[in-house]
């Protein structure tokens, strides 16, 4: 095996899924992390279809992310008094397993910090790839040497923007900005949560954590607004201009924003790119391939994006070149149709006019009685099956003194 000295940079879903990989596989991952420590708050993320679960079979974490699941039940649209006006499924946008993205990033960690060796507040500042191997530079660390790295740093990846360029060039902004934060369960939800829809305008509210706690929502339509990313102050004048007297919860929730520990605020897009490797630097996850968090897939990609990059570089035996190609060969067709999802969405959610705000906020109070109601759970699924993944284990190419050990399917 060659080339098993591995940084990854990021640690959410995809970074410590891989690292997870590649230890079974005899590579030796080392993670840097951006943040001073976990990142534990968030938004609930989703798996759904065979692909997903099988993944997190495999992984021998099942039983924990079954443990930390939501177990969210239906959500109700409600009028601008709060009055429940239509009720979508759960399956709709919880998927058939539901966990809040800091429960899963946990749960990762847990299962790889014994072997993984962890840097955090800390991020790449320079890589120089010679023929064996890459030199990283760090913001704050020492110079190190890897024989690969693997950006997992997200939609806004660090790794991306050193070696394939600016983001401007990959990210396509949908046309929604999104805000979300951890608020206090003040409607007394329970497993359950509420939205309200104007023009341009979506607010909405969920219980978490057995109801201990909400997540308050924003999502509004406007072109890019390229706010600084760390300017939080900045960026909740922007929330609070743009949806005070909207309506419904929306002021007590701008003024609980002020205290919240987690707020995120972001411009939704999507990654799109002809390659995803370049030397021995290769991108996963929503440094890739993002296909918004409108989609409702991003987790279950980024899950499976690592399964199988880790999983050809095992089977290449550590030759980067052949492992790289063929992961984007497996991947790139399941990937472009998850970020098919993403595409229509943000209109759907956000409409701009008022006109289409009404006619959707109709379409769902009518909906649950209409012949093609699970239409849209039915293709969120079949678009998150259409890949079947490649047992790694199988015998196909056997290490001498090193078998691939076996897990749990
Ligand atoms: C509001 C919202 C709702 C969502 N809802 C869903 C959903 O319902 N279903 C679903 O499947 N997905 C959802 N997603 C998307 C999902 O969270 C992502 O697709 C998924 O987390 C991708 O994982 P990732 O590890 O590739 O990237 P990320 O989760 O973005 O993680 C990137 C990591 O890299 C770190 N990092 C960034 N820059 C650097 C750097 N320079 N150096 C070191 N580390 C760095 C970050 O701190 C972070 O820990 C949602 C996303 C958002 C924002």
């Amino acid at each position: 095996m060659k080339n098993t000295n591995v940084l990854i940079s990021g640690s959410s879903v995809a970074g410590p899924a891989l690292a997870h990989w590649l230890h079974r596989y005899g590579f030796h991952p080392t993670i840097v992390e951006r943040a001073p420590a976990l990142r534990d708050g968030g938004y609930a993320v989703d798996f759904r279809g065979e692909a997903h679960l099988s993944v997190l079979r495999r992984m021998g974490i099942m039983d924990d992310v079954e443990r930390a699941r939501t177990g969210m039940g239906s959500m109700s649209y409600v009028n601008s008094a709060g009055k429940p006006q239509a009720q979508l499924p759960a399956d709709l946008f919880a998927g058939d397993l539901e966990i809040l993205r800091g429960d899963l990033a946990r749960i990762l960690y847990d299962a790889t910090a014994h072997h993984t060796e962890y840097i955090f507040g800390d991020s790449i500042a320079s890589l120089t790839e010679d023929a064996e191997g890459v030199t990283v530079t760090f913001e704050r660390g020492a110079p190190r040497r890897f024989d690969l790295v693997i950006g997992a740093d997200g939609l806004h990846s660090r790794t991306r923007d050193l070696t394939f360029g600016p983001e401007e060039r990959f990210v396509k902004h949908l046309g929604v900005h999104c805000a979300i934060f951890t608020t206090a369960n003040h409607l007394g939800l329970d497993h359950t949560g509420h939205a309200y829809r104007t023009a341009g305008k979506l607010a909405a509210m969920y219980s978490a954590r057995h109801n201990t706690e909400a997540k308050a929502v924003f999502y509004f339509s406007s072109p890019d607004l390229d706010l600084d990313r760390h300017d939080v102050a900045r960026q909740q004048a922007v929330l609070a201009e743009r949806f005070a007297g909207t309506g419904w919860e929306s002021d007590r929730l701008l003024r609980d924003m002020r205290y919240a520990p987690d707020f995120y605020f972001d411009s939704v897009g999507q990654v799109r790119m002809d390659s995803w490797s370049r030397g021995r630097v290769a991108l996963v996850g929503d440094a890739a391939y993002c296909p918004s968090s409108l989609s409702g897939m991003g987790t279950g990609l980024a899950l499976v994006g690592a399964y199988v990059l880790a999983g050809e570089l095992a089977a290449a035996q550590g030759d980067h070149r052949i492992a790289f190609a063929r992961y984007e060969d497996e991947l790139r067709e399941y990937a472009e149709g998850c970020q098919k999802m993403g595409d229509g969405v943000a209109k759907l959610m956000v409409p701009g006019s008022r006109l289409m705000a009404t006619l959707l906020n109709r379409y769902y109070k009518v909906m649950p009685y209409l012949p093609g109601k699970n239409m849209a759970a039915k293709i969120a699924r079949k678009t998150a099956e259409n890949i079947t993944l490649r047992d790694y284990r199988a015998p196909a190419r056997p290490q001498p003194g090193n078998p691939l050990p076996s897990h749990q399917d």
